[in-house]
């Protein structure tokens, strides 16, 4: 590894797992301190763990203001100060429009969209001390082309980089740089909850309606022109590219990751 997140002070959500997992790991390895968090404490630190000293781990539900809070301030504390924070943590948000609970709508909101905004909220302080920093936002390819079955989950990803451009004009002034990734495709534990939920309908229009969730995620394949799903580590070196000061004018971007998926 190259150092390319020496001395940089960040946090991760969504570390127990997938893409967050991969980034955590990443960000560590090129010279970062991570704070990661997740809403499942064990696989949060576990993650740390795996580490080693340069990371510590809370268990952090991101819909709650006080976790949020708590998860920033330990992580300024732990590491004397703040510099960049991947707010990655989501949840699957499977249902057409017509079919969606209000419950169902709001916890998928709440996590997706809210849960962006309330982990990067606490940090803006620590970076206009540190002089300025980088705030990555995970949206989604869903959040940019229509994506069939996923509503809730798809308005979510639009308003993070609805959320990203606006922060980018508000902190720009204080050198803050906000920016969303666009994945398609990744086989993680949420999409394999997604196809679960969705059934066969509208994966691909290849498969029947009771395909196996492993038939649906090789029928997804030939939706990404590159010809083959997204890998946690793909998605992890743009969060990468956009936590590190290499895109330094880069800011209220909102980046398509997605083997070709949304041009296809
Ligand atoms: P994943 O299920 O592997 O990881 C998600 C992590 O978020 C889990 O560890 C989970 O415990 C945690 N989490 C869930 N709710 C939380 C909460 N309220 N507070 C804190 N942590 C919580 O899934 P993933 O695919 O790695 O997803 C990471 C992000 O990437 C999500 O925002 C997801 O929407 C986005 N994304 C994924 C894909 C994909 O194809 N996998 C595509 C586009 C966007």
């Amino acid at each position: 590894m190259t150092g390319r997140l020496t001395g940089k002070r960040t946090i991760v959500t969504g570390a127990g797992s997938g893409i967050g997992k991969a980034a955590a790991e990443l960000f560590a390895a090129e010279g970062a301190q991570v704070m990661c968090a997740d809403i499942n404490g064990d696989a949060a630190a576990a993650t740390a763990a795996e580490i080693g000293d340069q990371a510590i781990s809370l268990g952090v539900d991101v819909t709650q203001p006080g976790d949020c809070q708590a998860m920033t301030e330990q992580a300024a504390s732990a590491f004397g100060g703040l510099d960049a924070v991947y707010s990655n943590a989501g949840v699957d948000g499977p249902g057409r429009a017509g079919d969606l609970s209000l419950e169902e709508w709001n916890r998928v909101i709440g996590v997706n969209l809210t849960g962006k905004w309330l982990a990067v909220k606490f940090a803006i302080p620590h970076l206009i001390e540190a002089g300025g920093g980088s705030l990555v936002l995970q949206a989604s390819v869903g959040g940019v082309i229509g994506v069939p079955g996923i509503a809730a989950y798809a308005a979510a990803k639009a308003g993070v980089i609805g959320l990203a451009r606006q922060m980018a004009v508000d902190y720009g002034p204080d050198n803050i740089r906000v920016n969303a990734i666009c994945p398609g495709t990744v086989p993680t534990p949420l999409v394999r909850a997604t196809y679960e939920k969705r059934g066969g309908f509208s994966a691909t229009a290849a498969v029947s309606a009771d395909a196996t969730v492993d038939e649906m995620i090789e029928a997804a394949v030939v939706r990404h022109p590159i010809g083959r799903l997204g890998t946690t580590t793909d998605i992890a070196q743009l969060a990468l590219h956009l936590a590190s000061d290499e895109s330094s004018w880069t800011t209220g971007a909102a980046i398509v990751i997605d083997g070709g998926m949304s041009v296809a």
